[in-house]
């Protein structure tokens, strides 16, 4: 991009109502079959209409053709049981019933390329595409065959590898992979979770991204914030690695968070999509916080690599509320990029 601080959001956007139930996660479709299929795509268009009115340069497809970030990649794949489910932990917070690993997992068919070939006939501008990490996806589901958290994490990398490779041919320019369970298991991620995060984006010319963030803003995280303390430094145990990896940015949360941003010092060289829109309070940023969060983080980062972006996905949330919140990261990113162009 050669525009500065280019605003972009982590991914998730709230759905029309006529679609699927809003400010709910795994919200059922409304609709189903063919009339399914064409809801799908006027969703796409709704969301790409609302980002570019509210100014955001990079759009995503807003997950809009998704229930869930994680389980809807993962139901379209080969050896994952949907009928046959346990109860799992998810990353140390709370207990949900999840699917179980029966057999090798494999993909055997395109699951979201059909809907970006769709997104990319739609808009000229750049686009980012959100799929989940590998090591967020063994994290919600129960393995009964590979019985080994490392070995799934590289089956669903090969798997992420061949989905990404076909994004980028239908005209991706951003890849990102949705990483929270990073912010948990700091040992995993050093020992296997990048590398095989590394084996997801393998060959890829287009750009790469991970997100990390803290998670939606449900009361399952938000609880589980509160036992944090006042320093939230989860960051510091994974970014020196990260640092090296062949992973072009990085989407971390910091607007009203307690993450230390001189954190991002860490991954120095890398682009930083900066969170700067908390998903967790309905309360929308004036554009002079969101300027607030950018001027900190300018501190740690070059301007050419800082994009303003939010904090995680915005899909629990009311319409009117998101759109506030992608204006003000606009309005927000235009004040700083004036007092750079300015200066
Ligand atoms: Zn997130």
């Amino acid at each position: 991009m050669t525009k500065l601080l280019p605003t972009s959001t982590a991914g998730s956007l709230p759905k029309p109502a006529w679609i699927a139930e809003p400010e709910k996660l795994w919200s059922p479709w409304k609709l189903e079959g063919a009339e399914l299929a064409e809801g799908k795509q006027d969703a796409l268009r709704v969301t790409l209409g609302e980002q570019q009115r509210a100014g955001i340069d990079i759009v995503s497809d807003g997950e809009q053709t998704r229930q869930h970030f994680v389980t809807t990649f993962i139901e379209h794949l080969d050896g994952v049981d949907f009928e046959k489910r346990e109860t799992v932990r998810i990353r140390k917070r709370y207990d949900a019933s999840v699917p179980t690993v029966v057999g090798a997992v494999s993909r055997q068919k395109p699951v979201f390329v059909e809907d970006a070939k769709f997104f990319r006939t739609l808009t000229d501008g750049p686009i980012k595409w959100a799929l989940p990490g590998p090591m967020t996806m063994i994290d919600t589901l129960y393995d009964a065959h590979y019985k080994s958290r490392e070995k799934l994490a590289w089956e669903f990398a090969k798997t992420l590898n061949e989905e990404a490779k076909e994004l980028e041919e239908a005209g991706i320019d951003i890849i990102q992979f949705d990483e929270p369970a990073f912010n948990v298991f700091f040992e995993d991620v050093n020992d296997w979770g990048i590398a095989t995060l590394e084996r997801a984006i393998e060959g890829l010319k287009c750009e790469t991204a991970v997100h990390i963030c803290y998670g939606y803003g449900i009361k399952a995280n938000t609880d589980w914030k509160k036992t944090l303390g006042s320093e939230w430094r989860q960051y510091e145990e994974t970014f020196p690695r990260l640092q090296k990896s062949n992973i072009d940015m990085v989407s971390l949360e910091c607007h009203n968070s307690h993450v230390p941003m001189e954190l991002i010092e860490l991954i120095r060289g890398k682009k930083v999509m900066v969170g700067a829109i908390d998903v967790a309070t309905d309360t929308i940023e004036t554009p002079d916080e969101v300027a607030a969060t950018l001027r900190k983080a300018l501190q740690f980062v070059d301007a050419d690599k800082l994009y303003p972006c939010t904090n995680c996905g915005m899909t629990p949330l009311a319409r009117n509320v998101a759109r506030g919140k992608l204006e003000a990261l606009s309005a927000g990113a235009a004040i700083v990029r004036q007092e750079h162009t300015a200066a």
